[in-house]
């Protein structure tokens, strides 16, 4: 299943001006025409850029679809997808869906109409029972942040099929196209935020979206010229040149988070861990199925001391692991869910969705790893 990385770095052009092996940012706004309406391909660069093709280019060869298109964040790639839908349609979402995608849905789509119910992704059954004849889009998140849950993104692509018209959406930004390739499993779009794995050393903020659909194609391609949200092309220069790693990064990131896990389970001061990659995982067994035995580089864990206090002494004295938001790049990060990205979720909701008070996220960088389990030794206490 899994795409080339050789065939993703050569389908980088050579720059056929100067011989450049890299891609030149193509930092322009408008193209001269030879006359009007002629041009060599590009006209203005909202609409088209060089730069931003290749990297279009490379990310619809990673995921396996025809065509993909960069957004200048991932909430905007996530805006412009659900731009396919109408008022009056309806969205069944993943419950613990990112705190971005949720607000969206529920603060800004609403307005137009289009409602959301939120459903329980882990159970195939539920998800069954819960379409309406209003539904229109089914989107998922595998594995979810920060509890890491996993679905089933084949088997909820069938019952969305045999309900004919329901299109499948996975944000694939946390298992990333090394992992799992939702399109090859069913699902008609993938996004990414490529703020994360993708460009992999928090230096740019970017989102894409994919699809194997010549349809879907044509109208997300007429979205992000009509509505604009376009990622620059030094951005996009950015981007690129993290992908060439991506596959060298993940596979290290999937190798020490592996490792971690194991530490966490065992140490005397760790409640629960969450890990796809643990026996004792729900969803174990699918993870390893689809995600190409591959676990990702996202941990999280709660203490037996389950105090906000606990937790917040913990994240603020590890030295590698940096207390900060964003996940995916090169070096390791810590944080509190409670206190930071799930902040603006009630208490209740939170709880009830596996995130304790005392739930640390971990993003597992590149660096040796016995460097991080001490770290965490450090601070949890000698196992
Ligand atoms: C960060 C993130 C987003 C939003 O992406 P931005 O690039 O921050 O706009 C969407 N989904 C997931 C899973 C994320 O982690």
């Amino acid at each position: 299943m899994s795409t080339s990385i050789t065939d993703v770095l050569h389908s980088i052009p050579v720059d056929p001006l100067t011989g450049a092996i890299n891609i030149p940012v193509y930092q322009t706004s408008t193209f001269v025409q030879q006359a009007p309406g002629v041009n060599q391909g590009y006209d203005y660069a909202r609409t088209g850029n060089p730069t931003r093709h290749v990297l279009e280019n490379i990310v619809a060869k990673l995921e396996n679809g025809i065509a993909s298109y960069a957004f200048s964040s991932g909430i905007a790639a996530i805006d412009a997808v659900l731009k396919l839908l109408k008022s009056g349609d309806e969205i069944l979402a993943v419950d613990d869906i990112y705190g971005g995608a949720y607000r969206i849905l529920t603060k800004i789509y609403n307005r137009f109409d289009i409602t959301v119910r939120f459903v329980d992704t882990t159970d195939v059954t539920t998800i069954k029972s819960q379409i309406t004849s209003k539904t229109r889009m089914i989107w998922l998140e595998s594995p979810t942040n920060p509890t890491l849950k996993v679905c089933d993104i084949s088997a909820i692509s069938k019952i969305a099929k045999e309900d004919s018209d329901v299109l499948v959406v996975v944000d694939n930004t946390f298992a990333s196209p090394i992992a799992q390739r939702p399109l090859d499993l069913g699902a008609d779009i993938v996004i990414h935020s490529a703020t994360k794995y993708l460009s992999g050393h928090c230096d740019v903020v970017a989102g894409i979206a994919v699809t194997n659909s010549v349809e879907i194609s044509k109208e997300l391609k007429f979205l992000q010229n009509g509505c604009g949200a376009i990622l620059g092309p030094w951005d996009c220069f950015l981007a690129i040149r993290g992908i060439e790693t991506l596959e060298l990064r993940y596979l290290r990131q999937c190798e020490n988070a592996f490792c971690l896990a194991q530490f966490l389970a065992k140490h005397p001061a760790v409640d629960k861990v969450h890990y796809p990659g643990l026996p004792y995982h729900k969803n174990h067994e699918i993870a390893k199925q689809q995600q190409n035995g591959l676990f990702g580089g996202m941990i999280s864990f709660s203490l037996k001391n389950d105090t906000i206090e606990n937790a917040e002494q913990i994240v603020t004295s590890t030295t590698y692991f940096k207390l900060a938001e964003s996940l995916g790049g090169v070096k390791s990060l810590i944080s509190l869910p409670c206190k930071m990205t799930h902040v603006g979720v009630p208490r209740e909701k939170r709880l009830a969705s596996g995130i304790q008070d005392s739930l640390i996220r971990l993003s597992v960088g590149i660096e040796n790893v016995e460097d991080l389990i001490n770290d965490l030794k450090n601070v949890l206490g000698q196992s």
